[in-house]
């Protein structure tokens, strides 16, 4: 019997997307094999009120470990208890998310394990005894696959790449004690800050629309912002030129030194393809640019381009999906 462990990312209480992308991949791996789906989830008392949403995901069984010293993520503890039930509990793979939580957390775990971690999956698939995956690496000018014999063999898997797809299992949810006590770790955490809770998170949203310098200055954002309210479930992007300009939030910046996302759908606007910029986006399932010179790199990696003034394109682009969304109801 073969288990497959995935990691169930919450954060302020708020089960994230990227926890049941998790456990879709895991089900995708344990299906037809002799071994369950564990999804794990650790939170403050009450977290428990999420199992549903990972046994319609595919969860077997979701391990619940309720403590106030999981409230918020701290690396001490959740890397102990993690490898601590994945050591103890027969699993042949663990899946975690390549988010900045899973990016902290997996090489803590591998490493308390010594075992293998393939990190920034974007794609896997098991062939005989191994797992199959690929990493783009180079900034995504290569794709690199590789082959895991490890056992256990941890997996995170970026964000968007693997959809999650709804399976749903009647699983039970089991409580688990911590390892030790989790309000006594060393770590702690004294203060969170986060930039705006009422906007969808890059990581999950399906749609994001990002702003280059052909924007020309922050005030003219708010046409970025408006095709994304357009859609409806969009978040706002930018590129570093715009970051670095102080038009918009670092936390927007979309690349190689900024976020990798892969949403359904990735507009660049006024946004020249610059490799570091391709290196965060470029995983997306459908891109659309919107450039002004029919040259630009984006254009390269684009399904759809425009090529057009910005500053025309968009009122026109927004009006037009807000007439769409409101046709459909
Ligand atoms: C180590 C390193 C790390 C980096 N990391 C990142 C990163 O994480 N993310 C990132 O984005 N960049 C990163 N960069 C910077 C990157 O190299 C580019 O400089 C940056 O992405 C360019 O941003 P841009 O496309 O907004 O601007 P530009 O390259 O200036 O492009 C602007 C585009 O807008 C078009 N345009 C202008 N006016 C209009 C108009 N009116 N209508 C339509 N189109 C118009 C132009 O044709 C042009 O293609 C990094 C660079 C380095 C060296």
């Amino acid at each position: 019997m073969t288990h497959i462990l995935a990691f169930a990312e919450q954060r302020g209480g708020a089960l994230r997307k990227v926890a049941l992308e998790a456990v879709s991949t895991a089900r995708g791996l344990a299906d037809g094999q002799d071994g369950e789906v564990h999804a794990l989830l650790l939170g403050a008392p009450g977290i428990a009120a999420h199992a549903e949403s990972l046994f319609e995901y595919g969860a077997d069984v979701v391990l619940v470990v309720e403590h106030d010293g999981f409230a918020q993520y701290n690396a001490e503890s959740a890397s102990a208890f993690v490898a601590d039930r994945i050591a103890s509990g027969a699993y042949r793979a663990a899946i975690f998310a390549a988010s900045a939580m899973g990016k902290d957390l997996a090489p803590r775990v591998a490493g308390k394990l010594k075992t293998a971690l393939a990190s920034d999956v974007t794609s896997l698939a098991r062939e005989g005894d191994a797992y199959v995956v690929t990493h783009p690496t180079y900034t995504g000018k290569v794709i690199a696959t590789a082959r895991l014999l490890a056992k256990p063999a941890l997996i995170s898997v970026r964000p968007g790449a693997i959809p999650a797809i709804a399976k749903p299992r009647t699983g039970r949810v089991e409580k688990v004690a911590p390892v030790g006590d989790p309000a006594k770790s060393r770590v702690v955490v004294t203060e969170t800050s986060t930039s705006d809770s009422k906007k969808l998170d890059l990581g999950d949203a399906p749609v994001i629309v990002s702003g280059g310098r052909g924007l020309k200055a922050s005030e003219h954002f708010h046409l970025v912002e408006e095709l994304a309210d357009a859609f409806g479930n969009a978040a706002v992007g930018a590129t570093r030129a715009v970051t670095d300009e102080g038009w918009r939030p670092h936390s927007d910046q979309i690349g190689q030194t900024g976020r990798v996302v892969s949403p359904d759908l990735y507009v660049a606007v006024g946004i020249s393809g610059a490799i570091q910029h391709l290196a965060g986006m470029r995983t997306a399932r459908t891109i659309v640019a919107i450039n002004r010179d029919k040259d630009a790199p984006i254009f390269k990696v684009a399904d759809y381009g425009i090529v057009g003034d910005v500053f025309e394109v968009l009122p026109v682009l927004t009006k037009a999906i807000r007439e769409a969304k409101k046709a459909q109801g």
